[in-house]
């Protein structure tokens, strides 16, 4: 692979097995496997004088020449200073990352997952997903010259499914939830030629992806780490990502505190969230997930035991919230500050259950991460304004 002179290799987040760059679990435990960096000393005026992902590229695995892009990144920190005083803390920012090329922030992982894929040979690239992944697999597919596939549950909204078929990506569609997609892909990549790569939730560049979202939030607040991070959380690999991000930032000299990150989910598939409150190191599998954010939907994490270990080590926790709760987080949302749909609603409704628990101080600098455009899950908003009458 053609990587950054700081690129070594992989490492295991569970055994610290090193292994190279084409593994996509550790080959000794199955752990998740994260980069392994000679983190080079960093000035803000070192840095490329670029915008999006490629101006860390000294923190990343790829140059910006060598990445699949579409320009991902580079998303806005929103001050909402309506939700700061609700909340009680000195401010509150919005890291929209529905602003990214297909409108989440699925796109800065498969840009990373679809580079290394396409450096492998890969002739297509594959994932279960719950929608979003799918639609960002196909879209970067598409952009690298290579074919995709996506495995999407019944329950996937119409316009992912549109747009994987619009990117060209092939789609199989799973009669029930996620699960049941994420088996097919299984069956159907055990059973693929050599040319067929998984790009599937978990995979260590989709967590290499991730760290541009710590990145760009240290650079936008003058390279100071915010105090506190509330991220909507389905696989935990995001978590994982924005953990390594921050301590990558700090390591370089470019900050000098870490964030404390807090795991929001709803509260019928809250295997992350769970877990952490309990001072559990492995979520338990979710028997009967059922919540109206399909993309949070994920009742067996694919990297719940390296989240779990991630929010333990920045000092955070999990928040687990109702579905009424993500509803009203997220039409309050789109009132106070940039449009959040039913995912990122998760981390405003996160964030109140945090401060009504005493989880943040009056001084804190907290950043809500909003995964998904508001838009894309326009319809569960209507709905819920239409069951309150309006
Ligand atoms: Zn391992």
């Amino acid at each position: 692979m053609e990587t950054t002179a700081a690129f070594r290799g992989l490492i295991c987040t569970a055994c610290g097995a090193e292994t190279d760059s084409t593994a996509d679990r550790c080959p000794d435990c199955g752990g998740v496997l994260v980069g392994d960096y000679d983190v080079p000393d960093l000035t803000p005026e070192a840095l490329p004088d670029v915008t999006g992902p490629g101006r860390y590229e000294p923190l990343r695995p790829f140059s910006g020449d060598a990445t699949v892009t579409l320009d991902e990144g580079a998303t806005p920190l929103v001050p909402v200073p309506e939700l700061a005083d609700e909340l009680g803390v000195d401010s509150v920012y919005v890291k929209d990352e529905g602003r990214n090329p297909t409108a989440s922030l699925g796109d800065r992982k498969l840009s990373l997952a679809v580079t290394a894929a396409a450096q492998r040979g890969a002739e297509r690239v594959a994932t279960p997903s719950t929608g979003n992944g799918a639609q960002a697999n196909a879209a970067y597919a598409a952009r690298a010259g290579i074919e995709s596939k996506g495995f999407v549950p019944s329950r996937c909204p119409f316009l992912n499914k549109a747009m994987v078929n619009v990117h060209g990506g092939d789609m199989r569609v799973v009669e029930g939830r996620y699960d049941d997609a994420a088996s097919v892909s299984d069956e159907e990549l055990a059973d693929a030629s050599d040319g067929w790569v998984s790009v599937a939730p978990g995979h260590p560049f989709r967590i290499e992806g991730a760290k541009s979202v710590a990145f760009e939030t240290a650079d936008d607040l003058d390279w100071t780490a915010p105090d506190a991070v509330v991220h909507p959380t389905g696989h935990g690999e995001t978590l994982v990502g924005l953990e390594h991000g921050f301590q990558a930032a700090a390591e370089s000299g470019l900050t000098d505190s870490t964030p404390r990150i807090y795991a929001a989910q709803p509260d019928s598939t809250a295997a992350i969230a769970d877990a952490a409150s309990e001072g559990a190191s492995e979520p338990a599998t979710i028997e009967h997930p059922d919540t109206i954010v399909g993309p949070l939907e994920v009742p067996d994490p694919a990297a719940g035991a390296a989240a779990l270990d991630s929010l333990d080590r920045s000092g955070g926790d999990g928040v687990a919230v109702s579905d009424k709760d993500i509803l009203a987080g997220a039409v309050d949302g789109c009132e106070m500050g940039p449009e959040t749909g039913a995912t990122g609603g998760t981390a405003i409704a996160g964030a109140r259950a945090l401060a009504d628990d005493g989880a943040f101080d009056d001084d804190d600098v907290v950043v809500l991460v909003n995964p998904v455009a508001g838009s894309k899950e326009a319809d569960l908003l209507r709905s819920h304004l239409m069951s309150q009458g309006i």
